[in-house]
């Protein structure tokens, strides 16, 4: 099969024939049709997350078809539609497993980082960390639901009851929560990237009330502030714009240091948390939801030879949305 394959940290993918892979007594071996580009892919491949199995096929948004099954599979039959998440697998035994925070467990192994992804033609996955994916979506349309969505959601949920929400960092989470958050009554505010007014013309499009640069104060009092960019610099900026007993929310997996700030600005039982993985509840919570707000992803097609121009298209903010990537189209 062929996979964009990273060998070592720092390093383009190299377009790579594999072996086709071995099926586990519990996987499913799925062709993939889509696989949306996540900025922990960023994060895997500029090295700022140290450990992957390497060589590595990344991607952990994958929407594709079962075209095998193990012995013990009992969720899914040959032809179904899939979506495999960042949770690859957990425990089962350990605290966070037993009282429902696997999204904690420390043996947790995750997709497209310590098991091969979806940068490929085909992939092999854990039936009991797939999910069906709601039917009206498209693959190319389904596949940034698959973390973009649902960790975006667990971020939201976080907020609490939050009804004027700060966004920080408008990219492919953010515009997809965005949605849930109007569908839910809230006001979104959105903050993104000083000078970036296309970012800002998206997420006005969206629903967000006012957006404008991280670097001006918000313009009325938030409730609670999630933080998409992976910018710590922003960790202290969205306190000062929250309300007393308000939260500020990190929800990416890395974050550049966290400058000092005075204590007064935390003061008044403000709260700054991060949101780390997800739970199988959390994806069935949000894959049961995102039809019927509806979410709809704005999704910027590439072919998978392409998987280095989509990373960069990322890391750069050139595209509106999320990067999908088409194992399907042909060779380059
Ligand atoms: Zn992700
Ligand atoms: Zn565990």
């Amino acid at each position: 099969m062929r996979a964009m394959v990273l060998q070592a940290a720092r390093q383009r993918l190299v377009e790579s024939e594999l072996a086709r892979p071995t099926v586990g007594t519990n996987q499913v071996l799925l062709q993939v049709h889509a696989c949306a580009v996540c900025r922990t892919d960023l994060h895997v491949v500029d090295g700022e997350l140290t450990e992957p199995k390497l060589p590595l096929v990344p991607g952990h948004e994958i929407v594709g078809t079962v075209i095998e099954k193990g012995a013990a599979v009992t969720r899914f039959a040959v032809g179904d539609r899939v979506g495999v998440p960042w949770l690859g697998w957990t425990c089962g035994v350990c605290p966070y497993c037993t009282s429902g925070r696997e999204n904690l467990c420390d043996r947790a192994r995750f997709t497209g980082y310590q098991l091969d992804g979806g940068f490929a033609e085909l992939t092999a996955a854990d039936q009991r960390y797939c999910f069906s994916l709601p039917a009206g979506y498209s693959d190319v349309d389904a596949a940034p639901l698959l973390c973009a969505g649902l960790i975006g959601y667990r971020a939201l949920r976080a907020a609490g009851e939050a009804g004027r929400l700060g966004i920080y960092g408008f990219g492919a989470a953010a515009h997809l929560i965005t949605q849930v958050a109007r569908f839910q009554g809230r006001e979104v505010l959105a903050f993104t990237r000083p000078g970036d007014d296309a970012a800002a013309t998206f997420a006005r499009g969206l629903g967000a009330t006012w957006a404008g640069g991280s670097d001006q104060p918000s313009p009325a009092p938030l409730d609670a502030a999630l933080i998409f960019a992976p910018v710590g610099a922003l960790v202290p900026a969205a306190l000062k714009n929250v309300v007393k007993g308000g939260v500020v929310v990190c929800a990416g997996i890395h974050m550049s240091d966290i400058p000092a700030f005075p204590y007064g600005d935390l003061w008044g039982e403000r709260t700054i948390r991060s949101v780390a993985n997800l739970t199988r509840a959390d994806a069935e919570e949000f894959l049961r939801l995102a039809p019927q707000v509806p979410v709809h992803a704005t999704a910027v097609p590439y072919p998978l030879a392409r998987a280095n121009e989509a990373l960069d298209d990322l890391r750069h903010g050139r595209l509106q949305g999320a990067a999908v990537l088409l194992p399907g189209q042909p060779r380059s």
